[in-house]
């Protein structure tokens, strides 16, 4: 039987839970020029936009991806009014794609037609507008508009992530309703009750999760990961899918400097075998700066 599918060359797509999730996708380096990320060199590879994401033809610089790193989460910690934070995190994850398929993830927004009207009016500015089909336009010109990203763009999924977030908290019972902020949603519609919240955490992250629908793929398995077939916003929303899947509970790291949810540690196993329960920081890294601070802060005590 095994024989037989390798013959065929059909592999099924996710074999687990933890297949889901990409082992490493591609990166480029951005610069942030007039507002927009943009690849900094974006000569050497092609890039077209399919169905159910991007395809790419090139040498991919693939990064390594770990589930405990809980993207979703970092950039839900990011200081959107911060250029340099956002381009550092743009540089280790890279843009969120959220103009992917026209917006095909956000058509569900409420009163998504008022954001759109804005993202055209800005790329009208910046690229001319938005393109029909890849023919429309010429490469170079497309090449740039799909690896690129008005920050209004990535403003927008960043707060769409951490109202899905705070939707998520309130469903959970982590979060009173009357204490939510919500930041992508217009005052009009924000979520009145619990219901009206899980309803709006239904309607965006569902949409998101299409690009990692279970499937037969044919032809060879590709360990590298299913890279180039979906987007950060798409990946972001597949980590609080596990997350709501498991019913995690979040914690603020206890780093004075941090201080960012978490669900799992990161840096300190291997995925599957991580204490969430009794960890106080969101990385070993904050664990030890923390401790380095207040070993000095004893010293200084001890001295005066
Ligand atoms: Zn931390």
């Amino acid at each position: 039987m095994r024989a037989d599918i390798q013959r065929f060359r059909i592999s099924p797509w996710p074999i687990s839970a933890e297949l889901l999730f990409p082992s490493a996708w591609p990166r480029w380096r951005y610069r942030l020029h007039h507002n927009v990320f943009e690849v900094s060199d974006p000569d050497g590879f092609e890039v077209s936009e399919t169905a159910d994401g991007y395809e790419m033809s090139v040498e991919h610089r693939l990064v390594p991806y770990a589930p405990d790193e809980e993207i979703y989460l970092q950039l839900a910690a990011v200081d959107l009014d911060d250029p340099r934070a956002l381009l550092r995190f743009v540089n280790r994850y890279g843009i969120l794609g959220v103009r992917f398929g026209r917006y095909a993830f956000f058509r569900d927004f409420p009163s998504f037609w008022e954001i759109e009207r804005k993202f055209d009016e800005a790329l009208g500015h910046i690229f001319g507008g938005y393109p029909s089909s890849a023919d429309d336009w010429p490469d170079s010109a497309y090449r740039v508009l799909v690896l690129s990203e008005w920050i209004g763009e990535f403003h927008f999924g960043a707060r769409c992530i951490r109202d899905l977030i705070t939707a998520w908290k309130i469903v959970s019972k982590q979060l009173d309703l009357s204490a939510a902020s919500w930041e992508a949603l217009l005052p009009q519609d924000v979520p009145t009750d619990e219901n009206e919240a899980a309803e709006f955490l239904a309607t965006l992250v569902t949409p998101a999760l299409k690009p990692f629908h279970p499937r037969l793929e044919v032809g060879p398995p590709e360990p590298a990961g299913r890279y180039g077939k979906w987007t950060l916003y798409s990946l972001c929303c597949l980590e609080l899918f596990t997350h709501i899947a498991e019913g995690a509970v979040y914690r603020h790291c206890a780093n004075s400097r941090c201080q960012r949810l978490f669900v799992r540690q990161h840096g300190r196993a291997k995925y599957g075998q991580h204490r969430s329960t009794g960890v106080l920081y969101c990385s070993t890294s904050c664990a030890k700066s923390q401790a380095q601070r207040n070993w000095r802060e004893r010293k200084r005590r001890a001295e005066a």
